[in-house]
């Protein structure tokens, strides 16, 4: 018999969270801490973790016309 173990961690920090959302830019299930915003949209929900905020924050900044 095996004994199934549901992991439960962010795969951004690595803690063990209960509560995960996927972030709508990488797919990966990140924590609260982790999440930099959401929003609901007619489709569902808008998750964006802090990596892909900074990384578009930071395209955004640098590519400004
Ligand atoms: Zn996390
Ligand atoms: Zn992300």
């Amino acid at each position: 018999m095996t004994k199934i173990k549901m992991s439960h961690k962010c795969e951004r920090c690595g803690r063990e969270a209960q509560y995960r959302e996927a972030c709508n830019h990488c797919n990966r299930k990140v924590c609260q801490s982790c999440i930099k915003n959401s929003k609901r949209t007619s489709t569902g929900r808008a998750i964006i973790c802090k990596d892909c905020c900074g990384d578009s924050a930071k395209r955004k900044k640098h590519g400004q016309a």
